[in-house]
C-alpha cells in the first residue's frame, strides 16, 4: 500500500468512527464559561483493584524500581510501604520502560487536609506517552475550569461527570489509551483516543485527542515513537499513588 492510500483509509476510518458526545474545539481552552460537569457519587470504594493475570506491575508497593526522575539521576519522590508521593520541586517521574496502546489502572490520593484552591489543590497528572495528560486534581468541592478538573483530558475534554472522592481517600483511574500513528514522513495516520473511568464511573467516552495537551495550548500532533514512558506530574503538591498496573493492547 502506498502512503497516500494509507492516509485515505485512515481518513475514511475517522469519518466512519462513532461521533463522540464530547465536543472539544467548540470551546476556548480553559474557558470558565464551559459548563461544569454534574457531581455524582461514585458509590462505595472497591479499592485497591487487584491486577489481572498478565498485567505489568508498575508499582505494587515497596520500591520505585520501574520509575526514574525526568531530571537528574537521583530518585527524589518518596516511596513508602504501599504508596509513593510527589516530592514537590523535584520534577516529573516517568517509567523506565516505554508503552503505547494500553489499559492502565492507577490509584491516587489528594493531600488532606486540602490546601489551596482551583488548580492549586492536589494537582498532578497522568501523562500517557509523556505527552497526553489525564488531569489529576482535588476536584472535591473545588471548582476550576471544566477542561482542567479531575478526569479531564487537560485543555480538551472535561469529564462527563465529576466523580471525585474527598481528599485523603484513594481514587482510581482506569484508562484505555490508543496512541497516535504516523507514517514514515511524520504525517498523522491516526489520532490518539482515550476512554476513562474515574472511581468506576465513565468520564471519557472514547474521545479523540486534538494533539498533545498543554496549558492554554492545543498544539498539533508531532510525530513520535509508538511507545514512550508514562509520566506523572510534579505540580508542587504531595499527591500519593499506589497500585499502578498496565496491560498492553494489541
Ligand atoms: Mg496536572
Amino acid at each position: 500500500m502506498n502512503g497516500r492510500f494509507v492516509r485515505l483509509l485512515a481518513a475514511m476510518a475517522l469519518v466512519a468512527s462513532p461521533v463522540s458526545a464530547q465536543p472539544s474545539a467548540d470551546w476556548p481552552i480553559h474557558s470558565n464559561d464551559r459548563p461544569k460537569p454534574a457531581v455524582v457519587s461514585p458509590g462505595k470504594s472497591a479499592l485497591p483493584v487487584p491486577p489481572p493475570a498478565g498485567a505489568i506491575i508498575l508499582f505494587g508497593g515497596g520500591d520505585l524500581s520501574k520509575w526514574e526522575q525526568v531530571r537528574g539521576d537521583t530518585l527524589r519522590w518518596v516511596a513508602r510501604d504501599d504508596y509513593f508521593e510527589v516530592q514537590p520541586g523535584s520534577g516529573d517521574l516517568r517509567t523506565r520502560d516505554s508503552f503505547g496502546d494500553a489499559e492502565v489502572h492507577i490509584e491516587w490520593m489528594s493531600p488532606s487536609p486540602a490546601r489551596g484552591a482551583d488548580q492549586n489543590r492536589g494537582n498532578s497528572g497522568l501523562y500517557l506517552m509523556s505527552t497526553y495528560e489525564l488531569q489529576i486534581l482535588d476536584s472535591y468541592e473545588n471548582p476550576t475550569y471544566a477542561d482542567g478538573q479531575a478526569g479531564a483530558i487537560y485543555g480538551q475534554f472535561p469529564p462527563l461527570v465529576n466523580a471525585s472522592r474527598p481528599p485523603g481517600e484513594w481514587q482510581s483511574y482506569d484508562v484505555v489509551f490508543r496512541g497516535p500513528r504516523f507514517d514514515s514522513s511524520g504525517n498523522l495516520l491516526r489520532p490518539a483516543t482515550m476512554t476513562v473511568r474515574h472511581n468506576g464511573v465513565l468520564v471519557q467516552d472514547n474521545v479523540t485527542l486534538s494533539g498533545p495537551t498543554g496549558h492554554y495550548a492545543r498544539p498539533p500532533y508531532k510525530a513520535h515513537a509508538e511507545k514512550l514512558p508514562i509520566l506523572l506530574q510534579d505540580h508542587g503538591h504531595r499527591v500519593r499513588f499506589r497500585n499502578i498496573w498496565l496491560k498492553e493492547l494489541k
